[in-house]
């Protein structure tokens, strides 16, 4: 599969075709990612398998929730 360079959804400028390699659903480009703080907010949420009231507590290890922050336009 061979990426291509796409235009970043903040300031218009080219997201280099490496980025959008590594970062599939990438929508800007490192500098505006970095200046956002990271274009997503990454959350850690535990997978609970037993039931409600179970005394024995059953973690089911963690999953990883990924959240696009909204993209404004650069001033
Ligand atoms: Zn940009």
């Amino acid at each position: 599969m061979t990426s291509v360079p796409r235009p970043c959804a903040r300031c218009g400028g080219e997201i280099p075709a490496e980025r959008v390699e590594a970062l599939p659903d990438t929508q800007v480009c490192i500098r505006c990612s970095s200046e956002m703080g990271g274009e997503f907010d990454v959350y850690v949420v535990s997978e609970r398998i037993s039931k409600d009231g179970s005394l024995k507590k059953n973690y089911g290890g963690y999953a990883t929730k990924k959240v696009r922050k909204p993209i404004r336009p650069k001033e």
